[in-house]
């Protein structure tokens, strides 16, 4: 039987028992086994002693012309093979890259994890969600780490944002205070769920983390040598979000706000989601934002297009309270989003929990 989660708390809805069965990653054209074809695997070297005999049994040869061509077609499958690896060895799971920010895109939902370093620190933020993807961003950060100290970031509560945190137990902790009054064992319960529906076994520890530094106000800064985090309160997809903003590399990690691919989940009020918005011009005033990286979908590069996205949003809302007052239409808010079959239970959700809040507050 399958377990059905009901916690009305972010993503939760879009987990266990949720009509995503249909959508399943895991098994395209009928095969289970298909997850581990997309595993990471490590650059392969150059076998150097095949390659050896193989030039000398060649250079052997009486006629020059076969040596050429042979020799040639070596080099040009090693030259595929290694443009297909990136410098680091990753893979698969990029979607963005510079020198100092690595985006990686889950299979599921275009959840994003972001691995920033700087000179002071690894930052890294929400890694997930499938165990060979968190294997991936933890191999990729031990890569690149040497002796810096790893901070991770967690956006908020939802399961597919702190599925991965069990793989940094050497961390230092970031989140809200609202982050660390929830219930441990009702937020790892969700991640189990998923995990049993999907038969999915990890090696990593599920752990709901103990927060070692509680974000508590707007504007809370760390400082961490040359390295400037800000933070802002970002609630009303759940009510423990957070912003954070990381300095001078001008990288704004949004959570589950201003994404390109999903129309607002409002959660915890809309009220809150509508303060949390209004947030953008007093952020892209005080800092000089280069990226910004949604908990879904892609990274925006510009201020324009991160304005765009929230006033699609702040559309989104006031339409739907609006049509929802009038009882009128509002299926035509979600049209211009994609994976509609699943996201019109989320528009439907939030229809319901609009109107519970308007009825409260009449
Ligand atoms: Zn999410």
């Amino acid at each position: 039987m399958l377990l059905k989660i009901d916690f009305r708390s972010g993503d939760a809805f879009r987990g266990p028992g949720s009509s995503l069965l249909g959508a399943h990653p895991f098994a395209p054209a009928g095969s289970r086994d298909t997850g581990c074809s997309r595993r990471s695997r490590p650059v392969t070297p150059i076998n150097f002693k095949s390659y050896h005999f193989f030039i000398k049994t060649l250079s052997t040869a009486p006629l020059i012309f076969c040596l050429c061509p042979s020799l040639f077609y070596v080099i040009i499958l090693n030259k595929i093979h290694l443009s297909a690896t990136n410098a680091n060895g990753a893979k698969n799971m990029i979607q963005y890259k510079n020198g100092q920010i690595t985006v990686f895109e889950s299979q599921l939902y275009k959840t994003t994890s972001t691995v920033i370093q700087t000179e002071d620190c690894i930052i890294v933020v929400d890694p997930c969600i499938l165990p060979f993807e968190v294997d991936e961003i933890r191999e990729y950060v031990m890569r690149i780490r040497g002796s810096r100290q790893i901070y991770l970031i967690l956006t908020h509560s939802d399961w597919d944002h702190i599925v991965g945190a069990g793989a940094f137990p050497e961390a230092t902790v970031i989140a809200s205070a609202n982050f660390q009054k929830k219930n441990p064992e009702e937020m790892i319960e969700q991640v189990k769920a998923f995990d049993d529906e999907y038969y999915i076994d990890r090696k990593t520890p599920l752990i709901y983390p103990n927060v070692d530094m509680i974000v508590e106000k707007d504007g809370q800064p760390l400082k961490i040598g040359n390295t400037v985090l800000t933070f802002y309160e970002a609630k009303g997809h759940t009510d423990d979000g957070i912003f954070a903003i990381v300095e001078p590399l001008g990288i704004w990690i949004a959570g589950d706000y201003l994404s390109d691919i999903e129309f607002p989940f409002i959660y915890s009020g809309s009220k809150d989601y509508v303060e949390t918005l209004e947030k953008t011009e007093t952020i892209l005033a005080n800092h000089q934002i280069n990226i910004l990286i949604p908990g879904h979908g892609h990274a925006a590069f510009s201020k324009e297009e991160i304005l765009k996205r929230k006033n699609e949003s702040l559309l989104y809302i006031i339409s739907l309270k609006k049509a929802i007052r009038s009882k009128k239409e509002h299926a035509h808010l979600i049209a211009q989003y994609p994976y509609q079959r699943s996201l019109i239970k989320c528009h439907e959700e939030n229809v319901q929990f609009l109107m519970k809040e308007m009825e409260g507050e009449s």
